[in-house]
Formats: structure tokens, sequence, C-alpha cells
């Protein structure tokens, strides 16, 4: 036994009390769907977890009437503190089922149980504690006085981070004023439904929040139905794009958080071990499933050796396989799809003439699997360099100046996040300044933090979510509600 091998430590999934069939959650109770049932499996396994609900649009519509009654009626007739007391009862029950969550999650998903249970799931009661702080205190935000909740929220969600999604949408929303409808990814809904039974054991008054389990039709009819007012989507910058183009003249407000191709930028003079780590972290967390992957290593010419030798030594240590065990650092893939997805994009990699290196570790027999993979001497015309691969491959390209590192940093289509690493603070800074991405991270990657807002430039899609910014895409300010009002009264 060699000591990177550890004994096998798997959490218990005893503590899920899982049904076999979930309903689709509307009016604060959980009702059978009127589309056709699917299954969600677990992609390490590929093993049927339970039989989820498919909401076709007349349930779409009902839960949509749903959160209108309970906006009028109830939601924006509360103060905002009272609407805080129920978020910081929701926050402190995500914590008391904290372990219960993680273990669904890393079940549904696939990612490490050491990431649900220590980023994924604290943050999640984070944004609620967050945003139950604000419910109070909307006339302090910067957003002019008094402003208002604009109604019914159409939320879609995609399946990287199940819950953390959910909570980046659903919490601000309610702190807000704003009552809900959302869309949990078709992979993922686990997590979303026991979400839901925490949001009865709150005693959240019925229909504040409705889930709606289905694939894209479901969300598709969700952002077109008629009598929401604010759509929030974070997915992909093609079901982005056509969302937009269907919300356009609408006059619902819209918010888009999009894909990423994030430059990871190391300078000579980095802590080369932290940049390692941070490197790792960067594009290797949660499978490489992250939009602000730092997936576009750019490393400074006479330090590229030396950072691609001991990333590889560095990738060889890390554990692959069941998303369960304790010890397991790169988890399943999230679906055939995405695994078909990542391989193509690898293939074409290797045919345009990048160096492919792949760590050298067993591949489970069933479930979804992709072994930590680098490219190197890549292009900044190769697809793998431009687009997307949402998985646990980094591409590798080179530099020699600050201004060639900004140039190829900014020679992309998105523009959500950046890493740089250096010793000089000067330095971190006039480079930060340059980069067109809405999250620069120094010396260290992919931190998340409540307060701290998160958003793109171009491609990445635009508004904010996280912090005070994040509450301006639930809110209007008086002048516009009523100008908006008075709109409307002239058109008819
Ligand atoms: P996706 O296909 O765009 O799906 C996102 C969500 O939209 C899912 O719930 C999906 O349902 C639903 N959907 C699909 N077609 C739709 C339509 N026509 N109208 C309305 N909803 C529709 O993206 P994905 O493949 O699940 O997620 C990966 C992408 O999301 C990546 O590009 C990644 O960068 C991006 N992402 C961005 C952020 C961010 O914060 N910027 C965060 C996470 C992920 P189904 O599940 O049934 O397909
Ligand atoms: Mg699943």
């Amino acid at each position: 036994m060699s000591f990177l091998e550890y004994a096998p430590a798997p959490e218990s999934t005893a503590i899920l009390n899982l049904k076999s069939d979930y309903g689709l959650f509307i009016d604060g109770e959980f009702v059978p769907g009127h589309g056709k049932s699917f299954a969600t499996i677990s992609p390490a396994t590929e093993k049927h977890i339970a039989t989820i609900a498919n909401a076709n649009a007349a349930d779409v519509d009902t839960a949509v009437r749903a959160a209108r009654k309970a906006y009028d009626s109830t939601w924006s007739k509360l103060s905002g503190a009272d609407r805080g007391k129920y978020l910081f009862r929701i926050a402190r029950l995500v914590q008391e089922r904290g372990r219960e969550l993680a273990v669904a999650e890393s079940l549904d998903n696939g990612k490490p149980i050491k990431e649900s249970r220590d980023v994924d799931i604290p943050l999640v009661a984070a944004w609620f504690f967050y945003y139950a702080g604000w419910a109070d205190k909307l006339d302090y935000a910067g957003l002019g006085a008094a402003p208002r909740a604009l109604g019914v929220a159409a939320q879609v969600i995609p399946w990287n981070f199940p819950l953390l999604m959910l909570a980046w949408k659903i919490a601000p929303a309610l702190a807000a004023g704003n009552t809900v409808v959302l869309k949990p990814a078709e992979t993922t809904p686990l997590s979303a439904l026991l979400f839901a039974e925490i949001l009865q054991q709150a005693e959240l008054p019925k229909g504040v929040v409705n889930i709606l389990t289905g694939a894209g039709d479901t969300g598709q009819a969700l952002v077109q139905h008629p009598d929401v007012n604010k759509v929030a989507f974070t997915g992909s910058t093609a079901v982005g794009r056509a969302i937009a183009k269907s919300v356009a003249g609408t006059g619902k407000k819209l918010t888009l958080e999009l894909g990423g191709k994030a430059a990871n930028i190391v300078f000579d003079d980095a802590p080369i071990d932290q940049a390692i780590e941070g490197i790792v972290n960067g594009i290797f967390f949660n499978q490489g499933h992250v939009c602000c992957a730092g997936s576009r290593l750019l490393v400074q010419e006479n330090v590229h050796e030396e950072v691609v030798d001991r990333l590889k030594q560095r990738l060889s240590t890390l554990r692959l396989g069941d998303p369960l065990d304790k010890n397991t650092d790169i988890g399943a893939i999230n679906s055939r799809e995405q695994l078909d997805r990542i391989r193509e994009l690898s293939d074409i990699g290797e045919a345009e003439g990048a160096e492919r290196w792949t760590a050298d570790c067993a591949i489970p027999e069933n479930g979804f699997w992709f072994a930590p993979t680098i490219f190197d001497n890549v292009s900044t015309s190769s697809r793998i360099a431009r687009e997307e691969i949402f998985g646990p491959v980094l591409s590798v390209l080179t530099f020699r100046t600050p201004a060639e590192a900004i140039a190829k940093a900014n020679n992309t289509p998105y523009g959500l996040s950046a890493g740089i690493w250096s010793d000089k603070g000067s330095k971190i800074l006039a480079v930060a300044d340059e980069l067109r991405a809405g999250v620069i991270w120094a010396n260290t990657f992919n931190r998340f933090d409540p307060a701290s807002p998160f958003g793109g430039y171009k491609e990445s899609g635009y508004g904010r979510e996280g912090g005070r910014h994040g509450l301006a895409a639930y809110l209007t300010t008086a002048s516009l509600h009523d100008s908006v009002v008075e709109t409307k009264a002239v058109a008819q």
C-alpha cells in the first residue's frame, strides 16, 4: 500500500430519508406533475435514486398563479423584518440538515462529499443568513428610497452547484419581497426537493416558493409565462441567448449568469507552491463543472516548465472515485452528455496539435468519469482555448510580458472571472485593472462570499448576484416603478 492509498471512508447514506417519488412543490404542497415523470440517477454508479415529476405548461401556470396569489395576499404585505425571520429560519434549518443535504447533493450530482459538506452547503446557509439581514434594510441598499419588489420571479438553474445556485436565486428574491417559481436542472433535482421540505418545516407561507422539476421545455414555459415579472437564469450561453430573445419587449426584468473561460495568470514572481494549489483548485474543483473555473492557465514563459512539471506531480496524487468517500478529490462527471462533450473537445484539442497529458488513475467501471487532464502548448486560436469544456481539463498557454498576459486573458468571448498570481501587489492591481472579467482573484481562486457581487461581461451574461448588488436584480425604485405603471396606463 503506497502512502497515497487510503482505506475507504465512505459517508453513510443512512441519514437520507428519501421518497421513491417526488411531486412538484406548488402552493406549499407536493402535487403530481402532468408531464412524463423521469428518474434521477447517481452519476457515479448510474443507479436510480428517485422518480421525479415533470411539470408541463399547465403545471407552470398553476405554480405562477400560486406565486402571484402569495405575492398579492401575503408576502408583499409582510414587513421586511418578518420576511427576514423566515430567511433566518431557513438558514438555520439548512445548517441543521447540512449533513443530509451534503450527502444528497453528492449522491445526485457526483461531486466529492468534502466539497458539498465543506463548501456548497455552508455557502447555502451563508447566503440565506446574509440576505436575511438585508430584508429590513432595503432602503439603505443604495437603490433609491423605498425600493419595491418586482412581483413573481421565474428562476432556472443548472446542475453544477444545485443547492447553492438555488440559494443564490431564492435568498435575494425573498429578501427583496418577491415570490418565486424555480426550476432545478433535470439531472440534479434532489436537493431542491429536500429544500422544499425545509420550507414546509420553516412554515414559509404557501406559494411564496414553488419548485417545478422538469427539463428544458419546463424552463422555457416558465420564463415565457406572461405573468412573471422577473427572469433569472444560470446556465449555458446558448440557452441564455434564447431566453433574452423571448423576454425582449415584455417588460420582464432579466439577469443572466452564463459560461466562462477564465484566465489564471501565473507570473514568474508568484509563490509557486500556492499557485500550484490554486491552479488545481481553479480547474479541478467540482470536476471543472464551474462557470468561473480557471480553465486557461497563462504562465510566464520562464517558469512554464517548472509549473507544468509540478502540476503533473500534484495531479498524480489526486484521488478519483466514489463521491461519498471522504478521501475523494475528483468525483463523477454529472451526466453522460457532459462526459461526451468533454471527450469530444479533448479529442479536438489533440487533433489541433496541443500536447495532452492525463493523470494515471483507475477509472471505476460504472458511472461517468474523466481523469484530470492538461493540454500544454495550446494556441490561442485552438477550440480548447476558446470554448468552455466544463470538465477537468486545463489548457496551458504562455506569455512573456504583462501586456501579453492581459491581451491573451481578454482574448475570449467570455468575461466571468480571472486569477492573478504574483508576489507584487502593484502588479496585481495594475493587471486586474486591465482585465475584462467580473471577478478577479489575487493569489487565490474560486473563493465565494455572499457579500461579494458575482457576474460577467460579454457572453458571460449581465446582472450581478451576491452582495448589495444582487438585490438590485429583484427591486425597482419607486420612481421607476411609477413610470412603468404610468406607461402601461397610457398604453391601455
Ligand atoms: P443549460 O443547458 O443552459 O441548462 C441550464 C438550465 O436551463 C437547466 O435547468 C435546463 O434544464 C434549463 N433549460 C434548458 N433549455 C432551456 C430553455 N430553452 N429555456 C429555459 N430553460 C432551459 O446549461 P447546463 O448544461 O445545465 O449548465 C452548464 C452551463 O451553465 C455552462 O455553460 C456553465 O458555464 C453555465 N453556468 C454558469 C454559471 C454562472 O453563474 N455564470 C453557473 C453555473 C453554470 P435541463 O436541466 O433539463 O437541461
Ligand atoms: Mg442525478
